[in-house]
């Protein structure tokens, strides 16, 4: 049976996007509701973990599991993203209801036909860094779960642009997967020093829900099309979302999980991120000496290169907004 998905993505996007997702707000709760009653429409049961952090109110994880012929026992693929904004992110369309709206259309191609592994979809709270830090719906998740599945899937921005010449990219952090592949995308597989350079402590430690399953030693994947210049801010709305690129995605992940879990590790290659220099020194507004050393040195680049990297980078995305991509 062939199936479309892109009518549902956008039809679960306009749904979750009709008011920001901030925790206790009428469009956090409403959003829970039309997770909720979108897996009980695909004929899950639904399951929720609540938790309630210091400082903020009652939080709630949501999950539906999808269990193998083989069984309930075996241990499965988790295929996750946050379904909450920050404050400052408006509607968060990208940030993060695309996760949302591909492993809801995940979940009705899996409930048609099922993989062999076990899947669970789970939709976290609190990913974003509110008062006491973020990660908190993943982290109440993993501590009590982690140990039933043996590889996680995190999804966190996956439907825009991160700058021009890489519109059809996406990155690939952790070592559960081999690059992913798909004749209109390009999957850049990156050592994971180059979305954290300052390490776990640091600013810019831990980015996304993956990280609570890493420490407890689960393979991961971590899928983004990265943080464009619209990123938390109020411009992160449905104009910026490329609907076909998310339907690749879909297309991509579902081929890849019906395939089950590898068992041997894939490790990310620095020659992706000097893919990843060459592309972002195409547009003129970002070039530097910095990445041109970068570019060149052809070897890890050091700690300091990399924040320099992320500084530079990020920087101008922000300053030079969607003009980039006029030039
Ligand atoms: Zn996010």
């Amino acid at each position: 049976m062939t199936t479309n998905g892109s009518s549902s993505l956008s039809e679960h996007m306009k749904a979750l996007c009709r008011a920001p997702r901030t925790p206790g707000s009428p469009g956090y709760l409403e959003s829970q509701i039309y997770i909720c009653e979108t897996l009980q429409s695909l004929g899950f049961d639904v399951l929720e973990q609540r938790f309630s952090p210091l400082l903020v109110g009652p939080s709630l994880n949501i999950y539906a599991r999808l269990d193998s012929s083989a069984g309930s026992s075996e241990k499965g693929i988790l295929l996750g993203g946050h379904y909450e904004t920050l404050c400052s992110s408006g509607v968060g369309a990208d940030d993060n209801a695309s996760a949302v709206a591909v492993i809801l259309e995940l979940a009705r191609r899996f409930k048609e036909n099922p993989p062999a592994t076990p899947v669970t979809f789970c939709f976290f709270d609190l990913e974003e860094n509110y008062r006491l830090g973020g990660l908190r719906g993943s982290e109440a998740f993993a501590s009590h779960f982690a140990d039933r599945f043996q590889e996680v899937i995190i999804l966190d921005l996956v439907g825009g642009h991160f700058a021009p010449h890489m519109e059809s990219a996406y990155f690939q952090f952790g070592d559960s997967r081999p690059p992913l592949q798909h004749s209109d995308l390009e999957f850049m597989h990156l050592p994971i020093k180059v979305l954290e350079p300052l390490g776990a402590w640091g600013s810019m430690g831990p980015r996304s829900d993956y990280y609570a399953f890493r420490k407890r030693g689960v393979p991961y994947t971590f899928l983004s099309s990265g943080t464009p210049w619209y990123y938390h801010t109020e411009n992160d709305n449905l104009d910026r979302i490329d609907f076909e690129k998310m339907e690749k995605l879909c297309e991509v992940l579902e081929k890849e999980i019906y395939k089950g879990c590898s068992s041997t590790p894939h490790i990310p290659s620095w020659n992706s991120f000097h893919r990843l220099t060459e592309l972002i020194s195409k547009t003129p507004q970002l070039q530097s000496k910095e990445l041109q050393l970068m570019m060149e040195r052809k070897a890890e680049p050091d700690r300091l290169q990399m924040v320099r990297f992320h500084i530079q980078v990020l920087k101008k995305l922000r300053e030079f907004g969607p003009s980039l991509w006029a030039a």
